[in-house]
């Protein structure tokens, strides 16, 4: 166990005196496994149907958990369709015509390719255990260079050292074959090839231990259920396994019926349903869970420009948060979806290391062409300017409303020891984001201090999100409002109810000022109101 120190001070009226002199620095695995566990003491995130112990890979949102997921959806929404005059919402429907399917490749092309263990009886993506192999491999090289820039000080070349260094040289070149083996073996669809690579890499079970490994399969994701009351085999119907759909099958709706102009785009935020067999991390990769898309119609032979400019406009909007710009990073795809010309995800660094929270895809003509000719119906866009017709092409931007929880949740945790021994959990999660904007603590439970605390309480609830506490010591209750990152507490003490002044705390810094009841608005809007972050994408 590590400690860092951490300068920082606050001294007020004797309410409380927090000094932060540590950062409690913990390993990542510890921090998944002590975030999960406080997910669920205060409300944020509980495992679904957990009194019949529990539904693998389906989580339920508790109090907290509903703020924090609603506030992330109000910032992707109002990003989208409130800062472009040319991007509106729709919301349509999670049960859609069984011809869809088809249409967009999922019923013959949404598989994962399954491998099996003999001995544990354990089921996995044949590409995640390749990709997990090539984790360890880059992990070591990572090692490496720790040990040469100790070694080597202020004069460490890390290319250089990485192109010489015999260890560096032989694992890279061993990733550099094995991903493109499987990249190869993806885009052929070659299950043979994909098992031989595993053979190969001599990648055993990490259950069992044993290398004893079944042929690899082709397993399709999406869940189907029955329409109406007879058990025909043409009321199949399928839970959608994305939101984008229901966008494409509008398309001709909303052009018409808003009268929109290419470039224009469609946002919509909706429950996505996938029945994934590595289904692990939380609430990572859940069967149920919500997505974020918008799709955005465009004149084909454009779709590189605009490519990169939703590129750039959607990691200014996750950096905007303050959460670490060191912590994105882009990951071009080699391997490329059906549908798909250009591709790239953006990554976050999770507790289990660099993982894809967005896709941004170049979708081309793809789903459109291909629902005219499965419904039909011309699905076209006239250019009054130019007076010709085109079928327009696609950028999609898709985002995982859980894994972008789980990015804020995982990046506000801090353990922090307090002079005086006492420690503290703190959730920094960014001020507009939080569940609870604002905590009312009358000091003590008496004199006329309850009910000041309440007529502040009563003011302040028709802008922010406010809890009113008033059971336990001052500092416990800052403790419950740092534990679920509530950005301010205010406190009335006896001055208050003669200066109509209160003390408020800043959750970051534990600073503490005496500001009169009137500023409070505006203290607290200036730092949590989301058109203030919206202001400055
Ligand atoms: P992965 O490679 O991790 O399976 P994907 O490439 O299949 O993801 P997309 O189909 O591009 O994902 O979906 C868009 C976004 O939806 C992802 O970036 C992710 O944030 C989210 N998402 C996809 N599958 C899940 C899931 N099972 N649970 C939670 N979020 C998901």
């Amino acid at each position: 166990m590590k400690f860092c120190i951490f300068a920082g001070c606050a001294v007020r009226w004797g309410v409380a005196i927090e000094i932060k002199i540590k950062i409690h620095i913990m390993t990542q695995d510890e921090l998944f496994k002590i975030l999960v566990a406080h997910c669920k003491e205060y409300g944020f995130i509980f495992p679904s149907s957990e009194i019949y112990d529990g539904l693998a890979a389906v989580y339920d949102y508790g109090q907290m958990g509903v703020e924090l997921k609603n506030n992330i959806k109000r910032y992707w929404w109002e990003a989208m369709t409130r800062l472009h005059e040319n991007i509106v919402g729709i919301d349509s429907c999670i049960f859609m015509h069984p011809k869809i399917w088809e249409a967009s490749g999922h019923v013959g092309a949404f598989n994962d390719p399954l491998i099996d263990n003999k001995d544990s009886k354990k089921r996995y993506r044949a590409d995640v255990l390749i990709e997990d192999y090539i984790a360890k491999l880059e992990e070591k090289v990572h090692k490496e260079v720790e040990k040469g820039r100790k070694k080597f000080g202020d004069s460490f070349d890390e290319a250089k050292f990485v192109e010489t260094n015999p260890n560096c040289v032989r694992n890279n070149a061993k990733i550099a074959e094995v991903r493109n083996r499987m990249n190869e073996a993806l885009n052929a669809n070659d299950l043979a090839e994909l098992k031989q690579i595993i053979l190969d890499c001599e990648i055993a079970c990490p259950i069992s231990g044993t290398k004893n490994w079944t042929d690899v399969r082709q397993f399709n994701l999406m869940f189907s259920t029955q329409l109406g009351n007879t058990s025909d085999d043409t009321n199949v119907i399928y839970l959608r396994p994305e939101t984008a759909q229901g966008i494409f099958v509008n398309y001709l709706n909303v052009q018409k019926t808003g009268r929109m102009k290419i470039p224009f785009g469609i946002a919509q935020i909706g429950k996505a349903f996938r029945n994934e067999i590595v289904a692990r991390q939380f609430i990572f990769r859940m069967r149920e869970f919500e997505q974020m898309e918008m799709q955005f119609f465009i004149k084909p032979g454009t779709e590189l420009d605009w490519f990169a400019k939703w590129k750039e406009n959607r990691l200014k909007w996750h950096q905007n948060l303050g959460m670490g710009d060191a912590n994105y990073r882009f990951h071009d795809h080699e391997k490329l979806a059906h549908y798909a010309n250009a591709a790239t995800d953006i990554e976050f660094n999770f507790p289990f290391g660099f993982k894809e929270l967005e896709g941004i895809h170049s979708r081309t003509d793809f789903d459109l062409g291909n629902h005219q000719k499965f419904s039909g119906k011309k699905i076209q866009y006239y250019d009054p300017e130019t007076g010709e017709s085109y079928t327009p092409y696609v950028i999609e931007t898709s985002i995982g409303v859980d894994r972008m929880v789980l990015a804020v949740l995982s990046n506000s945790y801090k353990e922090e020891e307090l002079e005086g021994g006492e420690k503290r959990v703190v959730l920094s999660i960014p001020a507009p984001l939080a569940p609870v904007k604002v905590a009312v603590l009358p000091l003590i439970k008496k004199d006329g201090l309850p009910e000041l605390a309440q007529t502040i309480m009563d003011e302040l609830k028709y802008d922010f999100n406010c809890q009113y506490d008033e059971k336990d010591s001052i500092g416990k209750r800052y403790r419950r409002q740092d534990a679920i990152g509530t950005p301010f507490c205010v406190t009335v003490d006896h001055d208050s109810l003669n200066d109509r002044c209160v003390t408020v705390r800043d959750r970051d810094t534990m600073k503490q000022e005496r500001v009169s009841i009137d500023e409070l608005p505006r203290i607290i809007g200036e730092r949590v109101n989301l058109s203030n972050l919206l202001r400055k994408l």
